[in-house]
């Protein structure tokens, strides 16, 4: 175990989907409000059901934990009380910024319009904001809104994403089945969203591999990578007897190292789904820490906290426990997050600021 308070860092989550860190507790409460059927009656019940299925080992068993999930996130109410615990859940992490993505097409069924949800989940991250700031603790958050990339309603999301842009949106991603569905397949969105100057991160590198990353960056001109853990599929090393390793970087994986494009590593979450499977099954097995020795801007994130049963503080004690990671390791991965986030420069290095004040305070 760490010799340190992980939790007590400050920290930065740059990959956390609202439909996927719900407090069972109030899935319950949401769910009978709505006449919503469970798969269990109780907190701790659903919270063991919800992290079985989630340990299926693939991305489409994985994903149909979100049916539920998003079926009591249907209404103002409900998505705007998700969205404030979301905000206390974060700060009582220790997290400082929050980046929080989900699907606005996915919470349409009781009649409220795309930007109507938009504002019920802002309304939500602002009166999560305020809670936090009257209790003396400081937390910043950013929408991420998602395309569906199995729909076909990727451009009408743009334009909702940029139309909120000045109300708590900072970015866009497409989300899903990623295998047989290319970034390409929304051309149109990622073309607009590019002329609108409007920053995109894409889920790639996770159920697909290296042609899926290329397209993000090429069709999609991602940012940063939902993951991009595959990457490693496009590094060589050789082995000779008695020299040191030799390293060589493919195309695409030279691009992402070189330009400094984030990945948003999920650890146990790239566990679940089966995303680095060709590696291993145990975290020891996972590429972070290859990609970060070779210089990759490496970020942690937790993915699903309610899927994965996990915190950002449980992800980084994780790797710490897998790859003996140090306090100045931990700082990197903020900060590498810090410098990726959505932000204007200015937040970004009072972030940076924030992260290096805290753990040289932890350091002593
Ligand atoms: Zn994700």
């Amino acid at each position: 175990m760490a010799q340190f308070d992980i939790r007590s860092l400050p920290k930065i989550s740059l990959h956390d989907h609202l439909d996927g860190g719900l407090r069972p507790q109030t899935i319950i409460e949401l769910a009978a409000e709505i006449g919503y059927e469970l798969p269990a009656d109780n907190a701790k019940d659903l919270k063991r059901w919800f992290e079985k299925s989630a340990d299926s080992g693939n991305l489409v068993d994985y994903l149909k934990t979100f049916d539920v999930t998003t079926a009591v996130m249907q209404t103002k109410e409900g998505l705007t009380r998700v969205a404030r615990e979301f905000v206390l859940d974060l700060a009582n992490d220790g997290v400082i910024y929050g980046e929080i993505r989900w699907a606005p097409e996915q919470h349409l069924t009781r009649g409220l319009t795309l930007d109507e949800t938009v504002d019920a989940v802002q309304d939500g991250l602002e009166q999560g904001i305020e809670i936090v700031e009257a209790q003396g603790g400081f937390i910043r958050t950013g929408q991420l809104v998602t395309a569906m990339r199995h729909a076909d309603r990727a451009l009408e999301i743009a334009e909702l994403a940029v139309r909120h842009r000045n109300d708590g949106v900072v970015g866009f991603d497409i989300a899903g089945a990623e295998k047989g569905f290319l970034p390409n397949r929304h051309k149109l969105a990622f073309d607009y969203l590019a002329s609108e100057l409007f920053p995109v991160t894409v889920h790639a590198g996770e159920a697909d591999g290296i042609e899926s990353i290329k397209d993000a960056i090429v069709s999609g001109r991602a940012l940063r990578l939902g993951h991009g853990v595959r990457l490693i599929e496009d590094i060589m090393f050789s082995r000779t007897e008695g020299e040191t390793d030799v390293v060589v970087l493919g195309p695409v994986a030279e691009w992402v190292h070189d330009r400094g494009i984030a990945l948003e590593t999920s650890p146990s979450s790239n566990l679940q789904t089966g995303a680095i499977s060709m590696l291993g099954d145990k975290m020891t097995d996972h590429p972070i820490d290859v990609l970060y020795d070779l210089g990759f801007k490496v970020t942690v994130n937790t993915d699903n906290r309610l899927m994965s049963g996990t915190s950002l503080t449980r992800e980084l004690e994780l790797l710490v426990d897998a790859f003996g990671y140090n306090l100045g390791d931990l700082e990197l991965f903020q900060i590498n997050a810090a410098e990726a986030a959505f932000q204007a420069i200015e937040d970004r290095e009072e972030l940076i600021e924030m992260i290096t004040e805290g753990f040289d305070q932890a350091g002593r």
